[in-house]
């Protein structure tokens, strides 16, 4: 009998709640109607956690344990997960027990109906400070804006993934993932559930500022040129200004206001800088050119085939 369902851990330190995790998810998986499999991804702990994986595996050979040579970052640990992962749907979720396990049979019920992606959508974030909160929300709103990709807001990598949308993003050769723009970016048909996610179990937060702001700005730069474009828009700005700058000091000096030829100087750097910012937004749209080829993104992603041999 092939493995159904993959739950994927990624760990790094963990120490501390992986116990807890591995009893709560067992205890989870155990109610599955089918077989299971538990990919553990150490993502280079340099505490206990490895060891302690090394143990779960002996004892239950539902775990599985991929282990990475150093820290190579969350979103390169569940990439790992997904591609070792043999089962049918994929569920990714925190080492820490934020993302609750019980939530995940509502999310098998979703892709029983025929879904795709069931992705968590947190109701409410408990143990968390204000200030990651009012970041977290102002992000994903402006992220959405800039990039045209409705990526779900509120949501983290906690999620079903089938098969087929699993498979479609594993072959996105891309090395900079940021898998919650990628998830949405292969379509299929997505749905959310709500949960509340609840504080850490023990221990402290992996992502530190730096991997938060390598998380975000991922986010924009995988996922839209609009930085790129952005200098186009503001040399067309300055080319715009200048020309109203030159019309106003033409006026002034018509109607004896002013009289220094000075004044032409200030709408004519005006126009330079127009135009070098232009020259650098024409450099900008091939550079995104380039980047999209070299992301090497399938052009299309079909979902299914109907009376092809
Ligand atoms: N994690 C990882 N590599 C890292 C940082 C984090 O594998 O470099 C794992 C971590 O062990 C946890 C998950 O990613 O299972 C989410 O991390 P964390 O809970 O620290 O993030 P937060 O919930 O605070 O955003
Ligand atoms: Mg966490």
């Amino acid at each position: 009998m092939s493995v159904k369902y993959s739950i994927i851990i990624p760990v790094y330190n963990e120490e501390k709640v992986l116990d807890k995790c591995y009893e709560e998810v067992k205890k989870t998986a155990e109610k599955f109607d089918d077989k299971y499999e538990i990919v553990f991804v150490n993502d280079g702990s340099v505490d206990k956690s490895l060891d302690m994986l090394k143990d779960i595996a002996k004892s239950d050979k539902t775990v599985k344990v991929v282990s990475f040579s150093r820290n190579f970052g969350h979103q390169p640990a569940v990439s790992a997960g997904m591609k070792e992962a043999v089962g049918e749907a994929l569920i990714i979720l925190d080492a820490d027990l934020q993302d609750p396990p019980e939530v995940v049979h509502e999310m098998i019920k979703k892709w029983k109906e025929g879904y795709d992606i069931v992705y968590g959508k947190r109701s409410k974030r408990a143990g968390e400070k204000p200030l990651k909160k009012f970041t977290a929300f102002l992000y994903y709103r402006f992220l959405a804006r800039i990039t045209g990709l409705n990526i779900p807001k509120d949501t983290g990598d906690f999620r079903l993934i089938s098969r087929k949308a699993a498979d479609a993003i594993i072959n996105m050769p891309e090395k900079n993932r940021y898998l919650r723009g990628m998830n949405t970016w292969v379509g299929f048909k997505q749905i959310e559930v709500l949960y509340d996610r609840s504080a850490r179990a023990a221990g402290e937060t992996k992502y530190t500022m730096k991997k938060m702001v390598k998380l975000a700005s991922d986010g924009i730069i995988s996922n839209t040129n609009f930085p790129l474009s952005f200098i186009m828009s503001l040399g067309i700005f300055f080319g715009v200004m200048s020309f109203l700058g030159y019309v106003a000091v033409l006026t002034l000096q018509l109607l004896g206001i002013i009289a220094n030829p000075i004044y032409w100087m200030f709408p004519s750097l005006g126009l330079c800088l127009g135009i070098v910012l232009m020259a650098l937004g024409i450099i900008g749209i091939y550079l995104g050119r380039v980047y999209d080829e070299v992301k090497d993104r399938p052009i299309y992603i079909i979902s299914e085939k109907i009376n092809f041999e």
